[in-house]
């Protein structure tokens, strides 16, 4: 064998002969995998005017499973797919709001607003009065532990001394 060439589409090798590339291009095998390649780069927008213009595949919609794959001439999207893809579309035109909750789902709104009601207690204020760290009483005039054992009390960081670097 000599020379090969390699189609990026089909992620094959095949020997480079022009029969065999032109028997290879012509292939649907060949028009499948193209096509699915560029479905990939393609913006919702596209892929819903193309899919919703086309008729649904039987074959595809009755058995799950169709040989054409995305090279198929009949729509391979299933109404909540189109369904997605027009949410996608419309999110893309004017950002979120577009998307309505759905009937029964809580909007964002509602849960921000629930959450600081819940969180931020008014009646709780008085807990900012209690000091931050509790300070452990048989450690307090412990005269034998090493200074970085000994709790921080504010009214010790007032007064220390700093000692001078030599
Ligand atoms: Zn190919
Ligand atoms: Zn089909």
């Amino acid at each position: 064998m000599g020379k090969a060439y390699y189609c990026d589409y089909c992620n094959r090798a095949f020997k480079d002969e022009v029969e065999t590339r032109k028997k290879h291009i012509s292939s649907v095998q060949h028009a499948t995998n193209r096509t699915s390649h560029y479905n990939m780069f393609k913006d919702p927008e596209t892929i819903l005017t193309e899919e919703s213009s086309k008729t649904p595949c039987k074959r595809y919609m009755n058995k799950g499973d169709c040989a054409f794959g995305s090279g198929c001439r009949f729509s391979h999207y299933t109404p909540s797919m189109i369904w997605e893809l027009q949410q996608l579309v419309a999110m893309k035109n004017s950002k979120v709001s577009a998307v309505q909750p759905r009937d029964g789902w809580p909007n964002s709104e509602d849960i921000i607003k629930e959450y600081f009601e819940n969180v931020i207690d008014p009646s709780g204020t008085e807990d900012l009065n209690h000091p931050v760290w509790s300070t452990t009483s048989g450690l307090v005039d412990n005269p034998y532990l090493p200074p970085s054992l000994q709790p921080i009390m504010s009214e010790r960081t007032m007064n220390c001394n700093f000692s001078k670097w030599g």
